[in-house]
């Protein structure tokens, strides 16, 4: 990657709240970028942990603005595809045509399939998939006209194996992968590359929490981080638990750049080894 590989371009990237969005909003700043950032901005009923606040993606726009980046955000849901192309036009407008868009918010909803709520269905493939189509239907119209455009989508370790209580999940990650080499063949001859991060556990709200901890270990009265980890370990190969936002955000970027103009259609993951478990 070249130093100014990101300088004047202009990034959008949903989910921007907290988390792995509000990480790659600040390395895509620090490296000169503009800045069209989303957070859905509240909870959702059928998900039993709180999701982005308005305070935290105020938060991420305060820190890209002291890094010197130029932001437009707003408060978007992405499964409201109309609300998706509202906040591209806008964002066009106020910063110009969206070079790189990073397709990152989702939720995890955990559920067994005996009496499974369709409510968490519903929400996890509105969300992790529809959320993701949204976000690439929506850039990808203006991207071709300009002939170029970098989209990153995000899928999970989960995208390509399968767990207990993960039917909405997986369904939704493994759905991303199959989508996103959909439009990268499609978008080939339009100079838009379109591939995927896969991560394994990584150190944000949607893993820390008490919702997820009480999932995996329904055993214990008020389970804590130290009660799932040696769990969560044992889907890395790794001997590693969890990892930092940013080493999501380091593949991001390396996907991104100007030396990637000719990967597309790839799944990358980072996931401390969980991959080696999977097929090709
Ligand atoms: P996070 O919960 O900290 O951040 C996700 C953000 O997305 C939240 O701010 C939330 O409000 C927002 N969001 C959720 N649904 C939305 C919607 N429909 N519209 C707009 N915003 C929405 O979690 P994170 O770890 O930063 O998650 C980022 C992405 O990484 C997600 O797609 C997630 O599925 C994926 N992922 C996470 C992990 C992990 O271990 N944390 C592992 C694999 C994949």
């Amino acid at each position: 990657m070249s130093a100014d590989d990101f300088a004047g371009k202009v990034v959008l990237i949903t989910g921007a709240a907290r988390g792995q969005g509000r990480s790659h909003a600040l390395a895509y700043a620090r490296a000169g970028a503009s800045l069209v950032l989303s957070d859905r901005c509240s909870d959702a009923a059928a998900i039993g942990y709180p999701l982005g606040t308005e305070a935290d993606l105020a938060e991420t726009v305060r820190l890209a603005e002291e890094l010197g980046a130029k932001v437009f955000s707003a408060a978007v849901n992405t499964s409201d595809r109309e609300a998706m192309d509202a906040h591209v036009a806008e964002g066009e407008a106020a910063l110009g045509g969206i070079d790189i868009a990073v397709a990152n918010a989702g939720v995890s909803g955990m559920a067994p399939i005996i009496d499974h709520p369709q409510a968490v269905w519903d929400e996890v493939i509105g969300s992790n998939l529809t959320g993701v189509f949204n976000t690439i239907a929506s850039v990808a119209p203006g991207m071709a006209a300009r002939g170029y455009g970098r989209i990153v989508t995000v899928s999970s370790m989960l995208g390509r194996s399968s767990a207990p209580s993960q039917a909405a999940y997986t369904a939704s990650k493994w759905g991303v992968i199959g989508m996103s080499k959909s439009t990268a063949q499609e978008l080939a001859h339009s100079g838009v590359t379109v591939n995927v991060v896969a991560p394994g556990n990584i150190d944000t709200p949607m893993v820390k929490n008490d919702n997820l901890y009480r999932k995996i270990r329904p055993d214990l009265e008020s389970p804590t981080w130290e009660d799932i980890e040696p769990l969560l370990g044992m889907l890395h190969a790794q001997p590693i638990a969890i990892l930092p936002p940013e080493d999501v955000t380091r593949v991001v970027l390396f996907l991104t750049a100007e030396a990637s103009a000719h990967l597309t259609g790839i799944v990358v993951p980072v996931d401390a080894g969980a991959a080696t478990r999977t097929s090709a």
